[in-house]
């Protein structure tokens, strides 16, 4: 069976369709529909028989209840034992809309339906297209994420033919849906109302209308013992392909861990994937990177994530690392998601120490002919655990100039020579996350300072600072040759006791 695609909007309704969608769930058949959450795999909701098909359709464990959809407010009473109280407030501040209440259920719902439980979950969309499916099919439509059970929740109808398109009669295209992720989920079967599952309507929203609301324990603590009370929560869903890791920190600790982690891992030869954000992309220099959204506006990130997850999927990246996003309004339903598919595999960012990040060494003096490049050079003829891109650049550099012939002849006399090199000026790419900035003297560090506000010169030091030392690096400049013998001696001494600090980062020590 191939799913026939029908396209409408929810302002051109096709309401012939529509009734032909309405007939093949009244016959037991299923039908993917838009709605302002995920796009739902509908099937009649008082039907066992088409429950169970829903369930074979996904591959879903029978013991996952189904959200059975209405379209009109007196189609609850029949289906639910009780109303109560704080669920009529609530259904008359949000219905329709990405809310689903679970209430103790009537005989007429089918045991299939909820999964052997004896309540019942039910939501009012507000999607048209999907209100006037539902009322087509005589009100009751069971309908949970039109995706194959463990894949991401589909957000265009693209998605769910992906997945569903030869397993299904079918397929209503309404375009990308509006929130991107899974309705919030209400419990009303105890005392205090619990959200079983955080979406779109928020918990500090829940709360200002009804006071006391809980969040489920069982989705709090993620590695605890406690099972969340939502069958489905315990499932592993919206799984990637690809290894999710979530790095989790200060956003700019993030942006240096992921782009440390990216190089290392492309160095390996591992693809990687890197989930950033419309504040962050243009960091990322290494790996495949997604923008999910805007953090300014957290609702691009939630209507993103999925697609941006099944993307992945179609990608030859076998590592994914993500930003982490703060865990209120909307953005606890985001990063519910995420965690999920993460399986819950979380890294601080902190775990990969600001020394540990740096890949370049950039020493930096005035004119870039004497100090600076000797110290390059004798940096270079050091045993490094690690290799880093070696440099050293001047502050003041108008054009190419070779080396101070009396700094060469003492280079010489130690079996080294920076012969052809010439000095380069210090620019502003400079400063990144991967580079640490050494400078000859104190001057030339408040130079970058002053004329550099960017939010990398906390990688700049004196050479003298960063080694731990008091006594700055005398400058020869205009001096007889023993001046810069001895200057020659004195950056020695501080450039060993750098490859050895560098050394001991490497190793994880410090
Ligand atoms: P989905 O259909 O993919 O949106 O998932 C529906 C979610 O609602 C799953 O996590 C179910 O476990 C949960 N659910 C449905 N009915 C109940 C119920 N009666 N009690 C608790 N959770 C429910
Ligand atoms: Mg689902």
């Amino acid at each position: 069976m191939k799913a026939e695609v029908v396209s409408m909007t929810a302002d051109n309704l096709d309401m012939e369709a529509i009734r032909r969608g309405g007939d093949i769930l009244k016959q037991g058949g299923l039908v993917a529909f838009p709605t302002e959450t995920v796009y739902g795999l509908g099937g009649d909701a008082l039907n066992p028989q088409a429950s169970m098909k829903i369930y074979a359709a996904k591959g879903r464990p029978s013991d996952n209840p189904l959200i059975v959809h209405i379209a009109e407010f007196d189609k609850l009473a029949p289906i639910v034992a009780e109303v109560p109280e704080k669920a009529k407030i609530l259904a008359e501040k949000y219905w329709p809309g990405p809310l689903t209440m679970i209430l103790p259920k009537s005989d007429l719902v089918p045991q299939e339906t909820t999964g052997g439980l004896d309540s019942v979950a039910v939501r009012f969309p507000s999607d048209r297209i999907a209100q006037e499916l539902i009322k087509a099919a005589g009100g009751y439509v069971a309908a949970p994420s039109a995706n194959t059970s463990g894949r991401p929740s589909p957000t265009t109808a693209q998605h769910v033919e992906e997945d569903l398109g030869e397993a299904i009669e079918m397929i209503i295209d309404g375009g990308q849906v509006g929130i991107g992720l899974e309705s919030t989920i209400v419990d009303f079967t105890e005392d205090v109302p619990v959200v079983l599952r955080p979406g779109y309507i928020s918990l500090e929203m829940l709360q200002e209308t009804l006071g006391d609301v809980r969040m489920d324990k069982g989705l709090i603590a993620a590695d605890s013992k406690v099972r969340p009370k939502a069958p489905g929560m315990k499932y592993r869903h919206y799984a990637p392909k690809a290894k999710l890791t979530i790095v989790e920190g200060s956003l700019k600790e993030e942006v240096f861990a992921i782009r440390q982690l990216a190089y290392e891992k492309s160095r390996q030869g591992v693809q990687v994937g890197i989930i950033g954000t419309n504040e962050t992309v243009e960091f990322y220099t290494h790996g495949l990177v997604k923008n999910i959204g805007s953090r300014e506006n957290e609702k691009t990130i939630a209507r993103n994530l999925y697609r941006i997850l099944r993307e992945f999927d179609e990608e030859d990246v076998s590592e994914i690392y993500s930003e982490s996003f703060a865990i209120q309004g909307i953005g606890n339903a985001i990063m519910n998601r995420l965690e999920k598919a993460a399986g819950h595999c979380r890294i601080p960012a902190s775990v990969l120490t600001k020394e540990q990040k740096y890949r370049k060494i950039v020493f930096v003096s005035n004119t870039d002919t004497c100090r600076g490049p000797v110290a390059a050079e004798i940096f270079r003829h050091q045993s490094l655990d690690q290799e880093y891109w070696i440099e050293s650049k001047g502050m003041v550099v108008l054009f190419p100039e070779p080396v101070n012939q009396k700094a060469e002849a003492i280079l010489k006399s130690n079996q080294m020579t920076l012969e052809g090199y010439t000095s380069r000026p210090f620019t502003e790419k400079n400063l990144n996350p991967e580079t640490l900035i050494l400078t000859m003297a104190q001057a030339q560090k408040e130079k970058i300072l002053s004329e550099y506000p960017s939010e990398y010169t906390d990688n700049v030091y004196t050479l003298t600072e960063f080694t731990g030392e008091t006594e700055e690096i005398p400058d020869p400049y205009g001096q007889p040759l023993t001046a810069y013998g001895e200057c020659y001696e004195k950056i020695t001494l501080l450039i060993e006791k750098l490859a050895e600090i560098l050394n001991s980062f490497t190793k994880g020590g410090q």
